[in-house]
């Protein structure tokens, strides 16, 4: 097996380039990888060609900003690995954006797409902007050149992409349009996450939340019938979520509902907290109203790091990745830690938590719910038949029950962390399908 620098006999250079490694996303993801195969006893020559993508496009996207200046952006779409179908994954408008970030997160999306069953392979895209210091033309501008540059790639039978960081259903809107402009007739089936009146399904724009949520009410019960946990969802629990979006500020709102104290909430800006619990419904009025969290009344104001410090039951942290580190680790004092972002724990913090006993609920498991009602949106897009909120809901309850059941198992049968066996239980699948349709030529 390749140690990184040539192949078994070490005559050929590695296909594993620099390119790729530069973040840390896409570091842990390996690490994570890697351990997961250990573990498995995953064949190597399957490991191999799980460590990088299959492909990767790098596009200039060129706008005239609303000064006349013409602005020039840098996107990215990487397709991971397409062996169970089409690539999907989310497109995030973020200054940090770069290439082997969103590699990292397109590796994810294979695991997780995989994971959860779906006839789907691993995709991502970004640009590296920041989304709040656009208009709105120059947003619109923005997405539809990215859209064309990238058009080759995507397609509902070949990359379906949807929301991310920094991007919403009216991204995903002008992003539909623009591919059925080019192709001359309407394709909804483009692209996910999109307004319900132009073929979204109803349920997907709370998905991600209520899938984390969902997680959480597993994790519960699985901790009282394992471990004798006394932890119930009800007014004892306490929470805090990190990231006020489209899975923090969901997220938030559904543990509210089941009865949970949410204590303290954060964003890029700050945060708020208040021991009673947070009043969910009238913060989210608030932070529509204000477009921030700071100065929310009946709350002390905290900071980012502070949120993730709390003496809570349950941290949700759904920002961005890399927010856990060896700087901070030693601070979080959550019981469970439900992964609504992508990668926000780094491997050496990740082993401190288990080490110390904190139930991981994994990212490719907890924040799935999105990719699957993702799923469902296609499936409805490709028949022209739509279903009700309920029935996507109950198909999504169903879908992570099965999951999370899956993830447990073989925690119990390799006697590992919850990392490694959701890592396991995607990789799983997706080798048995790697290895029945062989290596072309
Ligand atoms: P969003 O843009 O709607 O919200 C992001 C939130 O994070 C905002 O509240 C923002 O203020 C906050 N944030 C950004 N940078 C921050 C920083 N440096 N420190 C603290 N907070 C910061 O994005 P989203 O769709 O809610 O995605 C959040 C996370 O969930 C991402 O990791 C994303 O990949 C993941 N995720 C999203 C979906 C989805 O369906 N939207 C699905 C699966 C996973």
């Amino acid at each position: 097996m390749s140690t990184g620098n040539g192949n078994a006999n070490g005559h050929h250079p590695s296909l594993k380039s620099q390119l790729w490694e530069s973040s840390e996303l896409y570091q842990n993801a390996v690490l994570e990888l890697q351990e997961a195969s250990e573990i498995m006893r995953l064949d190597p020559n399957i490991a191999e060609r799980l460590k990088v993508p299959k492909r990767a496009l790098i596009v200039s996207v060129p706008i005239r900003c609303d000064d006349g200046q013409i602005r020039v952006f840098e996107g990215y779409r990487v397709q991971h690995n397409m062996t169970l179908g089409p690539g999907k994954g989310g497109i995030r408008f973020h200054p940090e954006v770069n290439l082997s970030e969103v590699a990292g997160l397109a590796m994810l999306m294979t695991f997780k797409c995989s994971l959860v069953g779906l006839p789907l392979g691993g995709a991502k895209g970004g640009i590296r902007v920041q989304p709040n210091q656009l208009s709105r033309e120059e947003a619109q501008a923005l997405t539809r050149r990215y859209t064309s540059e990238i058009s080759m790639l995507i397609g509902p039978d070949k990359d379906i992409p949807a929301p991310d960081v920094g991007t919403n259903a009216q991204n995903m809107a002008w992003l539909m349009d623009t591919y059925s402009q080019e192709v001359g007739y309407c394709i909804p089936g483009v692209v996910t996450g999109k307004p319900v009146e132009i073929g979204g399904s109803l349920g997907r724009a709370e998905s991600t939340g209520n899938g984390v949520v969902y997680t959480i009410a597993h994790a519960v019960n699985h901790l009282r019938d394992t471990a004798k946990s006394k932890l119930r969802i009800d007014s004892s629990m306490t929470v805090a979520v990190q990231g006020f979006g489209k899975v923090g500020s969901i997220a938030a709102l559904e543990i509210h509902k089941l009865g949970a104290r949410v204590v303290a909430v954060s964003d890029y800006a700050g945060g708020v907290y208040n021991m009673d619990g947070l009043d969910i419904p009238q913060l989210i009025e608030y932070f529509e109203k204000n477009k921030t969290l700071v100065g929310y009344p009946g709350a002390d104001a905290i900071t980012n790091e502070d949120c993730l410090a709390m003496n809570v039951d349950v941290l949700i942290p759904a920002a961005i990745d890399g927010v856990i580190t060896d700087k901070n680790v030693r601070n979080v004092k959550a019981k469970i830690i439900a992964e609504g972002a992508n990668g926000p724990i780094s491997a050496s913090a990740l082993k401190d938590l288990e080490e110390r006993g904190t139930f991981i609920i994994p990212d490719v498991l907890c924040n799935a719910g999105g990719v699957v009602v993702s799923y469902f949106e296609w499936v409805q897009d490709l028949q022209n038949f739509f279903w009700t909120e309920k029935e996507v809901n109950a198909k999504l309850a169903s879908v992570m029950e099965s999951a999370f059941k899956r993830v447990v198992e073989n925690q119990q049968k390799y006697k590992c962390g919850m990392k490694s066996a959701a890592l396991i239980t995607g990789v799983d699948r997706l080798q048995k399908a790697m290895s029945l349709r062989g290596l072309f030529p």
